[in-house]
This record gives C-alpha cells, sequence and structure tokens, in this order.
C-alpha cells in the first residue's frame, strides 16, 4: 500500500517536473524567437536611418563642393530651391555667404558652424526633436550651408520593417535629453523586455536610436503549452495503467508457475493419475486370471486356452508394473541440494509477498518485514524457497481470516542467528494451533480446513530438506503461529 502511494507520489511528480519543463521551454522557445525578431527589426532600422542620414552629409558635402567661386554664378545655388522638392525630408536649404549672415529664425547656426569648422564635417544646430526638425550646417568657403530636415519625413516607408500602427515594438530618437518618437508601438505592464540602442552611424548627427519591445504573458504560446501538459498527464496515466497491467501479469504468471509446481507435487494428484492409470490393466488381469481358472475347472481342461489367458494376464501385470514404476520416478524427490545457489532471502520475501499483495489487501493485512541489516546470502533453489515461503504467508493469511480484522498481523522476521545459518519466522496473531494438531501439522493429509488438502506443510518440510534446509514450528507462546525456516548461509558451504 506504501509502496503503491509512493510510486503514485513519484509518477505524478514526474509527470508535474514533465509538463512544467515542456512548458517552461515552450515559452522560453518563443520569447527567443521574438526577441530574434525585435533585434533583427531594430538593426534594420538603425541601418536605415543611419544611410538617411548619410545622405543628409553627401547633398551638404555636395553643395559646399559646387558652389560658385563668385556669388551669383554658379549652378549649384540655381539647384537649392528645388533640392526639397528632390528630397521630403529638406523642408529649406539656407546659405551663408562669406560676408553676410544666416537668414534669421534659425537659432545656433553660427555655433554650429564654428563647431563644423573645428570637427571638418558638418554640425547640428539645436535640433527641437519634440517638433521633429534640426538644421544640419557645414562650414565651407566661400559660403556656408545648412539643410533644415524634417525628420517625419526620414523615415523610409516603404523599406520599413514593422507595420508602424500595429507593431508592439517602440521606436525614438534621442539626443541631448530630447525624444522624437518615430513610433509609439504597445508596451504592456508587465514582460520580458527587450531594448536596442545604437548611435547613428553618421558623425554629424549623433542620435541614437531606440527601440524597445515588451513580451506580455499574453503573447506566450498558451495553447501549445497546455497541449503539452495535457500530453503529459495523459501519458503518466497510461504509463501507470500499463505498469499496473504489466505487474498483474507477472503476479499471475508467478502465481500460475507456482501452482504448477505445487500440482505436480502433490500427491493426492499423483494417486488420482495412478489409480486411473492402473485400473485398466489391473481390470484386464483379473478377467483374465478369472477365465483361466475357470477353464482349469473344465474336465478335460482347454490348456491352450489357459495358456493364452495366463500369457495376456502376464502382460497385463508388466503394463501395471510399468506404470508404477514410471509414477515412482515422477514422485522421486528431486535433487534439490544440487540445485541449490546463492541467494538473497529478503529479495525471495519481497517477491513472494509481491505475489500475494492482492490477497494481503482482500484481508486488510500489511505484512510487516523485519530484516537485521548484513544478512548474508543463502543457499537455495529459488522456485522451492519461493514455494515455501507461499505457502507459509497463504497458511498465516487463512489463519488470519479467522479473528477480526483489526487484529490481523503478520510479521515476518530475518536473522542470523549463527553465522552459518539464516533464518525466516513467519509469524501470525490468527488463532493458533491447538496441541493436538500440532504434533501432526507436518503428516501428509492432515488438515482442518474444509477444503483443505493437508499437503501443504508436508511439501514444504520436503522440499526444506531437500535443498539442506529445515522447517519446524516455533513453540507456541503468545498469541498465533509461527513457522522457522533455517536456511544454510551461502557462505557456510565448503
Ligand atoms: P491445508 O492448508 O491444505 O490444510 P497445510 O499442510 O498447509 O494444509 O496445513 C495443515 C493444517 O495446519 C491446516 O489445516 C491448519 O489447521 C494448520 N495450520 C497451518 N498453518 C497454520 C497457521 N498459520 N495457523 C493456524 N493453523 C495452521
Amino acid at each position: 500500500m506504501n509502496r503503491a502511494w509512493h510510486r503514485r507520489t513519484a509518477a505524478a511528480l514526474a509527470c508535474i517536473l514533465a509538463a512544467g519543463g515542456g512548458a517552461g521551454w515552450l515559452a522560453h522557445a518563443r520569447l527567443q524567437q521574438l526577441q530574434a525578431a525585435f533585434e533583427t527589426d531594430a538593426r534594420i532600422v538603425h541601418r536605415l536611418l543611419s544611410q538617411r542620414a548619410v545622405q543628409h552629409d553627401a547633398i551638404l558635402s555636395t553643395l559646399a563642393l559646387l558652389q560658385p567661386a563668385a556669388p551669383e554664378q554658379g549652378s549649384a545655388d540655381a539647384a537649392l530651391p528645388r533640392l526639397p522638392s528632390v528630397y521630403p525630408q529638406i523642408l529649406d536649404v539656407l546659405r551663408r555667404p562669406a560676408d553676410g549672415a544666416w537668414p534669421a529664425a534659425a537659432p545656433g547656426l553660427d555655433t554650429a558652424e564654428a563647431a563644423s569648422r573645428a570637427s571638418g564635417h558638418a554640425a547640428l544646430a539645436q535640433p527641437d526633436l519634440a517638433a521633429g526638425r534640426y538644421h544640419l550646417v557645414l562650414a565651407s568657403t566661400p559660403a556656408s550651408y545648412a539643410l533644415h530636415i524634417d525628420l517625419h519625413a526620414s523615415v523610409p516607408r516603404d523599406e520599413w520593417p514593422m507595420d508602424r500602427a500595429t507593431s508592439p515594438v517602440r521606436v525614438t530618437l534621442e539626443h541631448a535629453g530630447q525624444t522624437f518618437t518615430i513610433q509609439s508601438g504597445h508596451i504592456p505592464a508587465h514582460g520580458w523586455t527587450y531594448g536596442f540602442r545604437k548611435t547613428l552611424a553618421a558623425p554629424s548627427q549623433p542620435l541614437d536610436v531606440v527601440a524597445l519591445r515588451t513580451v506580455g504573458w499574453s503573447e506566450l504560446p498558451w495553447l501549445a503549452m497546455l497541449a503539452w501538459c495535457a500530453f503529459t498527464a495523459a501519458a503518466t496515466v497510461a504509463a501507470q495503467a500499463l505498469w499496473r497491467q504489466r505487474v498483474a501479469r507477472r503476479r499471475a504468471e508467478e502465481l500460475l508457475r507456482l501452482g504448477q509446481v505445487a500440482r505436480l507435487n502433490t500427491l493426492g494428484e499423483l494417486a488420482v493419475g495412478m489409480a486411473h492409470e492402473l485400473n485398466q490393466p489391473l481390470t484386464a488381469l483379473l478377467s483374465g486370471t478369472q477365465a483361466a481358472q475357470r477353464l482349469l475347472g473344465d474336465d478335460p481342461p482347454d490348456l491352450e486356452t489357459v495358456r493364452t489367458a495366463m500369457a495376456r494376464a502376464v502382460e497385463q501385470a508388466r503394463r501395471a508394473s510399468d506404470v508404477v514404476g514410471r509414477l515412482r520416478r515422477l514422485v522421486e524427490r528431486p535433487d534439490l541440494a544440487g540445485q541449490a545457489q546463492p541467494l538473497q532471502l529478503p529479495a525471495a520475501v519481497h517477491d513472494a509477498l509481491h505475489l500475494l499483495e492482492p490477497e494481503c489487501r482482500a484481508r486488510a493485512v500489511a505484512p510487516e518485514v523485519h530484516a537485521e541489516p548484513h544478512l548474508p546470502a543463502v543457499l537455495a533453489e529459488p522456485v522451492a524457497l519461493q514455494q515455501i515461503v507461499h505457502n507459509l504467508v497463504v497458511n498465516a493469511l487463512q489463519a488470519l481470516e479467522q479473528v477480526p480484522a483489526a487484529e490481523r498481523r503478520l510479521e515476518l522476521h530475518l536473522t542470523a542467528p549463527t553465522p552459518g545459518q539464516v533464518q525466516l519466522t513467519v509469524r501470525d496473531h490468527g488463532p493458533g494451533i491447538p496441541p493436538e494438531a500440532r504434533e501432526r501439522l507436518f503428516e501428509p493429509f492432515f488438515t482442518t480446513r474444509a477444503g483443505g488438502l493437508g499437503l501443504g506443510l508436508p511439501l514444504c518440510e520436503s522440499l526444506a530438506q531437500a535443498m539442506g534446509a529445515s522447517l519446524q514450528l516455533a513453540p507456541g507462546h503468545g498469541r498465533g503461529a509461527a513457522f522457522v525456516l533455517r536456511l544454510p548461509a551461502a557462505t557456510s558451504k565448503p
């Protein structure tokens, strides 16, 4: 009972572990997949925006390079008004002539021009990211140029890797505490957050591309996880059912085997077989000799027919003798001592009790096994040993049926009383054995049970003796009955 409980608990634990582990793995795999997709998108966004920023640098450099040596002469300045129509993100192109000033209403252009002159590349002039605009200034001679850029139009829509309206990813450009939101995304309050931050690959426009993604609980693969848990539970239940079926089948096979051994050894069965086999030749013998007797009484006697009848009688007598010889060979005790082998008595007892588990449960008996530690192995023939333990326990269970369920106790003590011996005591708390029966227990056909054959104990005793062991009834004291099986220890074998 206890073992079954342990087995069920272990199965439940294994099921919970497998279900939890599998579901966790599925969730982990989904999170990894989402994170990889996020990082790929963020890298594409960074590349696209960097390409735009580099494009701004290139436009400014081209303007500076192609500007006319003297004002109002060249082709570059003539192209200025057309630039916004080619590049929609360019709102305006400003020019500061060599001796002039920047047009008004664009603060910070002078400072940015000085920075540009110092660094050798374009510089930002007081960006207003909240409005999504900034000026990019390139100092040059004779004139310097500035682009007024609109970030809203800088985002390449056709190449953008996400749907800006529905994507859960938040993308912003950040610079000096200012933020321009490209797409706001959907950021749940709880979940797993992934981030990306990288400055644009254009030193003139050091804006940070920041992407943020929070995977909410609702995005986990719940259906697959639930399906896995259901599958694990079903597999555990099926495995348990299979296991129970296997144990029941093994038990049935073992019982059948023991039953066959017992039947083979049952003198009663042999007697029935012998009677059946002898009946026919003896009847023929009797009728043959009676006929001969009658013929000899005739005058004159028909000696020829008498001779034939007697010859038949001799033949039948031989047949009967053959039958007896065959049966005698069958009942001869096998030399079990020759087949004895080292065995662990606790394991043999455990096996026998396992076979009888249903019988014990049906009678509400929980066998108590007390084994001394470090018991030596015993020398025994495995089937005979199992047969003896089986019979003793069955007898004890039958005896226990006669007392109330609450008082039923069955103890099995495994001890080593002397170094060369190992002893098994099967003690029950049944009604015990009356003194007049104690003397006759091991006599064949002695039984007090209706339907009993009285062959169990004699068989056990003869099996025990055949393998160099002994079986005895323990002196009566206390409640119930106790049988003691003493086996030679394997180490004591010469
Ligand atoms: P059977 O079980 O067929 O009667 P056994 O040889 O096994 O044959 O037992 C002979 C008798 O010994 C039983 O009928 C019973 O009276 C008695 N006996 C055996 N074991 C016990 C026991 N544990 N408690 C009481 N009586 C027992």
